[in-house]
């Protein structure tokens, strides 16, 4: 599945919003069979109301939600890339994952030391990201000389390698995360392929103090403002909130958000943004069963898309039988959307979207 690494200075707050996380999760395992929880890891259910009223339509006994998985990556201190603290296995484990979330301290307590002095969240997000960068130059610097030769030799993908290599290095000189490289569609899969650390999506996660949980304050602003100039994405959260509604039951959950005021927890935004910044999309499969939603990547094609639940259903793939989400809701189920003729028969072509509701048709 799709890995968010949660990252940040010491005293943060990485560890209270991961263990939110995870104790959500927890909580989540006894109605749904597939979450699994290792120490670091957390596979959370991701909130999608949708579900709800696709079992409701189609009466199914049982909703099983996608998931986005969370990677605790502790150690991170100012010097990693020269192997300070625990540095390069640090520098590995977010390697593996496919984003990062970013937890910047926006919270005033004079009693929670900050390793930098005082409470700067920009000042954290430059000390994190120039140790990120200094291990792509220095990695970089490493592997492009090499390649560069096999790319005069006429090899065309080193080629392309090279020249994604090249472009990076000069903004990584001017002190700019890979990120901002302007990458075409038909790069993105070798730019990816890279595995630079300043590449992957960010999501700067704002720990604020708890009467600012639902607004933010003047350091969140500042990171949300940051965060838009360099096409990062940016939400607030209390961790210390999160923390109580994770082991709170769900009957007191509602009132207690209410005197926060929140519509729901902080966490669904830090998991819906997580998936977005991995721009993964979600199809639904809809049945007596079950309501159960499916994670894709963003351009996937149906026969790729039914591999997800099955890889039969990828080699047999004959065709999907495709109902939007609006059309299910406003035919009041599957029987409804193909008398309207809002059912289509979609091919090997077929670029999933957003909501559809999907029923493959394959060979055995
Ligand atoms: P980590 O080192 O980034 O994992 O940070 P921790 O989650 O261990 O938090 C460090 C300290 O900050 C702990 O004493 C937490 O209780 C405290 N802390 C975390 N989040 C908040 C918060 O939102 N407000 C306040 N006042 N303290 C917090």
């Amino acid at each position: 599945g799709f890995k968010c690494g949660i990252v940040g200075l010491p005293n943060v707050g990485k560890s209270t919003l991961f263990n939110a996380l995870t104790q959500t999760a927890a909580a989540q395992a006894a109605n749904y069979p597939f979450c699994t929880i290792e120490p670091n890891v957390g596979a959370v259910a991701v909130p999608d109301p949708r579900l709800d009223k696709l079992c409701e339509i189609a009466g199914s006994k049982q909703i099983i939600p996608t998931q986005l998985t969370f990677v605790d990556i502790a150690g991170l201190v100012r010097g990693a890339s020269k192997g300070e603290g625990l540095g390069n296995q640090f520098l590995a484990n977010i390697r593996e994952c496919d984003a990062i979330a970013h937890v910047v301290r926006c919270f005033e307590d004079s009693d929670v030391t900050h390793v930098e002095g005082g409470v700067d969240p920009i000042r954290d997000i430059e000390t994190i990201e120039t140790e990120l960068m200094l291990a792509d130059l220095e990695s970089l610097e490493k592997r492009v000389v090499a390649l560069e030769k096999k790319a005069k030799g006429g090899d065309k993908e080193a080629k392309e390698q090279v020249d994604l290599m090249n472009r990076c290095l000069v903004l990584l000189r001017e002190g700019k995360p890979a990120r901002m490289a302007k990458v075409s569609e038909e790069e993105r899969k070798t730019f990816e392929g890279l595995g630079l650390l300043s590449s992957k999506p960010v999501l700067y996660v704002c720990n604020v103090e708890e009467e600012s949980a639902s607004e933010g304050n003047g350091e969140s602003t500042k990171v949300a403002a940051r965060a838009k100039e360099e096409g990062a994405a940016a939400v607030v959260v209390s961790a210390k909130i999160e923390s109580e509604i994770a082991v709170m039951p769900t009957e007191e959950q509602k009132d207690f958000l209410e005197a926060v005021g929140l519509k729901e927890p902080g966490l669904n935004r830090v998991i819906r943004a997580g998936y977005d910044l991995l721009r993964l999309i979600t199809y639904f499969t809809v049945g007596p069963k079950e309501a159960r939603a499916w994670t894709i990547e963003k351009g996937t094609r149906a026969p790729a898309a039914a591999g997800v639940i099955h890889t039969d259903f990828e080699k047999g793939f004959i065709r999907a039988e495709t109902i939007a989400f609006d059309d299910y809701v406003a035919n009041k189920g599957e029987a409804g959307a193909r008398d309207a003729g809002r059912l289509r028969l979609e091919g090997k072509e077929y670029v999933v979207a957003d909501g559809d509701v999907m029923h493959f048709r394959f060979n055995t």
